[in-house]
């Protein structure tokens, strides 16, 4: 059966072979270092008590702090979280961060809950955490159903538990707070970033190619405004309430204004409802998941007609649907390198709270391209000469370097 946590273990399976590792190594590197679930006891608004549960998940921290989102969400399960912890130690490693990696999950629905019900469910399960959280333990940032807010409110949490402010236990935060200039659209920035290298590498002009981006938040948000500002015509969007298409291109900025206004893409008044499943099979050049795992799947990887992927999401594709595209010669950019751009100026925010010296948009900017350009050359060019799928080769590169940070640290005693 497919899940998250079998096909992360899979892909990390299909690594440890190509790269002739022993079985040991395989099993520590299938298994969290440390895991967490806490018990959040909320008082709703009404006065009554609900039980919520959150979870912080560490899977590795050989190359530095872990690093990694937190996620509001009700379908939140300890695998899922294992899941998403363990690409984030290979994320960090492909993209040289020096941070292992982490992932947090509350079981909630946060459209369902007041902002001050938010806030005392922050900091209950911020203050629950508190012993594995630090600027040099594991770093927080924003994910699905969090925001900047959620992050201020981490920090204010920590920082009352230790007498004086520490902004640097979490990142994603407000300008205003220590957050650094360009954090908010790394992310998309990043998809962008590679999506563009990887339609010039198909030989496809940007500025005659079609897109459709599932996911209208932080990242798909971001990634369809950017992609129309580089001249492709982004054919379809959606959120999980539907979608909406247009087959000239829809008008971008006015769905942001619509989506600012009713809080849902559907019922823009400048394209024709969409259904979700439908988006991912239209008939564009580039396809970009950008909400949650495993939507392309068995069921319809043999639909989808893009030729390019651009994984906006974390693991948006199955195990089993990746090799359906592979042999169908379909280009999937994969989530630990096509969605990297929020870590790397995460990474960039933390140094900047460190040194409590901040940077210029400019100066961020110009870094998160070029990490992003050097990863996809270096996962291309080893893609290329190992004759790999992207994904694979992704994968390899970061387990490669984990794998070597443990053997030269040793194993203790
Ligand atoms: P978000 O909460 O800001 O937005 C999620 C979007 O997906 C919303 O538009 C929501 O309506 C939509 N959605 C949810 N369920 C859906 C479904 N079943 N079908 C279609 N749309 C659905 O979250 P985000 O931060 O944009 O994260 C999206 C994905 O990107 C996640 O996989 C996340 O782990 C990944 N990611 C986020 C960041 C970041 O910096 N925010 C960094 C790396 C990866």
């Amino acid at each position: 059966m497919s899940s998250p946590l079998v096909d992360a273990r899979r892909q990390l399976a299909d690594a440890v072979k190509l790269l002739g590792l022993d079985r040991g190594t395989f099993d520590l590197l299938a298994t969290p270092r440390r895991e967490l679930t806490v018990c959040i006891p909320l008082r709703r608004d009404d006065g009554s008590v609900e039980i919520i549960t959150g979870h912080r998940v560490q899977h590795n921290y050989s190359r530095g702090p872990a690093k990694g989102g937190l996620r509001y969400s009700p379908q939140v399960d300890l695998d899922e979280v294992r899941a998403l912890a363990m690409w984030m130690t290979w994320k960090c490693a492909l993209l040289d961060v020096p941070y292992g990696g982490a992932k947090g999950g509350v079981a909630i629905d946060p459209r369902h809950y007041s902002a001050a019900e938010l806030e005392r469910v922050t900091r209950r399960y911020t203050s629950e955490i508190s012993p594995l959280i630090g600027p040099a333990h594991d770093i927080p940032a924003p994910d699905i159903g969090t925001d900047e807010q959620t992050m201020a409110w981490m920090m204010d949490t920590y920082s009352v538990g230790r007498g004086h402010t520490v902004l640097g236990v979490v990142t994603g935060k407000p300008i205003s707070l220590g957050g650094s200039l360009g954090r908010a659209t790394a992310t998309s920035r990043g998809v962008v970033h590679v999506a563009l290298e990887a339609l010039r590498h198909l030989d496809l002009d940007p500025t005659r190619s079609s897109a459709a981006v599932q996911g209208f938040g932080k990242v798909g948000r971001g990634a369809s405004r950017f992609l129309g500002d580089a001249g492709v015509t982004v054919r379809a969007v959606s959120d999980q309430y539907g979608g909406v298409q247009h087959a000239d291109g829809l008008d971008v900025a006015a769905l942001e204004a619509h989506v600012d206004a009713t809080g849902s893409v559907v019922g823009f008044a400048g394209g024709e409802p969409i259904e979700n499943d439908d988006l991912l099979e239209l008939d564009v050049d580039l396809l970009v998941p950008a909400a949650v795992e495993g939507v392309i799947h068995s069921g319809n990887a043999d639909r989808v007609r893009a030729q390019l992927v651009v994984e906006g999401a974390n693991g948006p594709t199955t195990a089993d649907a990746d090799a359906v595209l592979a042999q169908r010669g379909v280009t999937v950019v994969p989530d630990i390198l096509a969605n990297a751009g929020g870590v790397i100026v995460s990474y960039f925010e933390w140094v900047q709270a460190n040194q409590a010296y901040w940077w210029t948009e400019g100066e961020v900017e110009e870094r998160l391209a070029a990490r992003m350009t050097t990863a996809w050359e270096h996962v291309l060019e080893y893609a290329r000469r190992a004759d790999l799928t992207l994904r694979a080769a992704a994968t390899s590169l970061a387990v490669k370097r984990v794998a070597q940070a443990h053997v030269q640290r040793g194993l203790y005693p």
